[in-house]
């Protein structure tokens, strides 16, 4: 009897352990993408940086993108707010298709999605982030409903310096996205002033 009541306790636990994780991944992940949340997406950028300020990174430094896409809501006001949900999916399945294994990509809220790059050195940074805002100016998505739509994304990105904190790393990669979305959006500009893209002409 003890060994059944004991059986039957493990059950138990293991049951409630599932479910606590069940419930810790659903309370990370956005339910209309499957990305990481914000809440996840932070927790991940103060373990790397807690990591590369231990350890030094070298040549791979951390590097952060804010993606915001261009006049999103005229898309909604277009083709509708399910047209619009269609678009952010298929957004983050054509990020997720650029990008390294290593990248985090997490839908920050919103139309707005924030890369994190751990492998990737500065070059490297930017031939991921100009081949990815490429890729999307230049080939429409097709809907489900057969609908095709032209969009484009602007892009802000910053690598950590050594001893910043998280919040201005975040900070400074959202100065460069107000910055390409002022110069002009569709394109990609970096917070570093030595590092800083050639406007772009429209694709
Ligand atoms: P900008 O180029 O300056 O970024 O213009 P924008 O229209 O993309 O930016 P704005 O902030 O004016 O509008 C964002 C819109 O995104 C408004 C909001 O209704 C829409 N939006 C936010 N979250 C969702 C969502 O989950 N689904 C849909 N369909 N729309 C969303
Ligand atoms: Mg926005
Ligand atoms: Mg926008």
């Amino acid at each position: 009897l003890l060994s059944i009541r004991l059986a039957a306790a493990r059950e138990k636990l293991r049951q409630q352990k599932k479910d606590f994780e069940r419930e810790r991944d659903l309370a990370m992940r956005d339910t209309l993408t499957g990305l990481p949340n914000r809440r996840y997406m932070q927790e991940i950028m103060g373990r790397e940086d807690e990591y590369a300020q231990r350890n030094g990174r070298g040549e791979q430094p951390l590097l952060i993108a804010q993606l915001d896409l261009d006049h999103f809501k005229l898309i909604n006001d277009t083709h509708g707010h399910a047209a619009g949900d269609e678009v952010l999916r298929i957004f983050a399945e054509r990020v997720n298709a650029c990008m390294r294994a290593s990248d985090v990509l997490a839908r920050w809220g919103g139309e707005e999605f924030v890369l994190l790059m751990t492998h990737a050195t500065v070059d490297d940074g930017m031939r991921v982030l100009e081949r990815l805002r490429a890729d999307i100016a230049g080939r429409p998505l097709t809907l489900s409903t057969g609908v095709s739509v032209a969009l484009t994304v602007s892009i802000g990105a910053a690598q950590l310096h050594k001893g910043e904190p998280v919040s201005g790393w975040l900070q400074r990669a959202d100065v460069a996205l107000y910055a390409a979305k002022t110069g002009g959006r569709n394109r990609v500009v970096w917070s570093d002033p030595e590092r800083a893209t050639e406007p772009r002409p429209q694709v």
